[in-house]
């Protein structure tokens, strides 16, 4: 076993390594470096409840600062590694202390794409990924503010439906011309935007790309592609992520959207592995190369890759799954939804829940549940074991899912 286990970041893919290697009884030193200044901690709420002021922050932490005493974790927080030296064997940190290890575990998640436009830095634009950009954007949080957010993905539309409900006013622009559109069939795009219509978010799809923020000391308008400045009092661009990769590239280390690894999280470098969002690495039960952003995918790499490092090798292969809460609606995703699937929809829309199956050839490929606990957690059984429906059957409301199912899996 190695003696000297670095993890490089300090998220939720670096926290549940540490754990699951204390767990399978790792007793040499764990050094876990982080640059925010943080211990481990989750993001999801961040966009949910930390938001809506109702978490409170140790709420988000996955362990408490006695586990890593307690298990004798070190943390370096605030603390960037700056360089790796790999024939050497050791880490370099931001101000110049070096750390030698045995093994070390990138787990440097993702960065916000930023907007490249004038304006773009005013005081009063803010993105969303850490605890310090929600403790920013909190204290603008008053009822009758008006919010203009950027981009209707998943962050976007959390951020929106949080605010609606805070009194503010929100205006949500995409270039897509429906919401989700990168991430969801069309039937949940629709479903969501009647919801956040319903709630009074006004949605603006398909606009030419934002081309200004203007204002003086801070954020007053934000301009549109035919050149109209719309009055806003503070601005929210959620555009989406890309895999904090420079670390890994300054050292040679491959990569492709992500840095590149096998399904034991290895690297090129038999001492260098890598987990989580940062990650482009092949899933066996779906036969692709994938980089997932999602706290399954974070906890579960980090699972293999601490059996990768206690000699325990297991490859990784999972159903990929997602959740957002947005209102009173709990979304849960298994699966990979493409757009050439067949899909069949459960539920009714208009009682807010229902499920949207996609089937390639027969088989389920994905399932998207809103409200559908059930279908959600058979979906994610019925993907991993292939199974096959017959889509007029799958749509039939008045036979119970429990029952379609089971008769598939058998
Ligand atoms: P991160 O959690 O991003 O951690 C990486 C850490 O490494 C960061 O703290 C970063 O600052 C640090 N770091 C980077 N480079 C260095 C360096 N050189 N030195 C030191 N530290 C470094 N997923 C879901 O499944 N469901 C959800 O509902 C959901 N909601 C989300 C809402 C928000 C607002 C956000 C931002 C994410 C959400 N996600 C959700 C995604 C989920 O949080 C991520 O998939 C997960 O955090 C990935 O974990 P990670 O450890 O790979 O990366």
């Amino acid at each position: 076993m190695p003696d000297t286990i670095v993890i490089a970041g300090a998220g939720h893919a670096a926290g549940q390594t540490a754990v699951s290697l204390r767990q399978g009884g790792f007793d040499g030193r764990i050094v876990i470096v982080g640059e925010e200044p943080y211990l481990p901690y989750q993001r999801p709420p961040l966009s949910k409840k930390f938001l809506a002021g109702e978490l409170e922050l140790e709420r988000l932490f996955l362990r408490p600062e006695r586990y890593y005493a307690e298990h004798d974790v070190e943390l370096q927080l605030n603390t960037r590694v700056a360089t790796i030296n790999r024939t050497g064997h050791k880490v370099q940190l931001a101000g110049g202390v070096e750390l030698a290890y045995t093994k070390l575990v990138l787990a440097t998640g993702t960065r916000v794409r930023r907007l490249a436009i004038d304006g773009a830095e005013l005081p009063g634009v803010h993105y969303l990924r850490t605890v310090d950009d929600v403790l920013a954007i909190r204290q603008q949080f008053r009822p009758g503010a008006r919010l203009v957010i950027v981009g209707a993905g998943y962050i976007g539309l959390e951020v929106a439906a949080v605010a609606v409900q805070a009194g503010l006013n929100v205006s949500v622009w995409e270039i897509a011309d429906r919401v989700l559109a990168r991430v969801a069939s069309p039937e949940l795009s629709a479903f969501y935007d009647r919801v956040h219509r319903e709630a009074g978010v006004e949605l603006k799809l398909g606009l030419p790309p934002v081309t200004e923020i203007s204002g003086q000391a801070r954020v007053e308008a934000v301009v549109d592609g035919n050149g109209q400045p719309w009055p806003a009092d503070m601005v929210l661009i959620g555009i989406g992520v890309l895999p904090a990769t420079e670390l890994a590239e300054a050292a040679d280390l491959p990569c492709d959207n992500g840095i590149l690894v096998d399904e034991y999280c290895q690297t090129e470098d038999p001492d260098i592995l890598a987990i989580g969002d940062c990650t482009n690495h092949p899933n066996s039960l779906l036969g692709q190369r994938l980089r997932l952003e999602s706290v399954h995918n974070a906890q579960e790499q980090a699972k293999t890759a601490a059996g990768t490092l206690l000699g325990k090798r297991k490859p990784y292969a999972q159903v990929p799954w997602f959740w957002s809460d947005q209102y009173d609606l709990k979304l849960q995703i298994a699966g990979l939804a493409e757009p050439d699937c067949d899909r069949v929809i459960r539920g009714d829309p208009e009682e807010r829940s229902l499920a949207v199956f996609h089937l390639r050839d027969g088989r389920l490929q994905a399932v998207e549940a809103v409200n559908s606990a059930r279908e959600f957690m058979l979906g994610k059984k019925l993907i991993a074991a292939g199974a096959r429906f017959d889509p007029a059957e799958l749509a039939d409301s008045s036979r119970p899912f429990k029952e379609i199912a089971a008769a598939a899996l058998n």
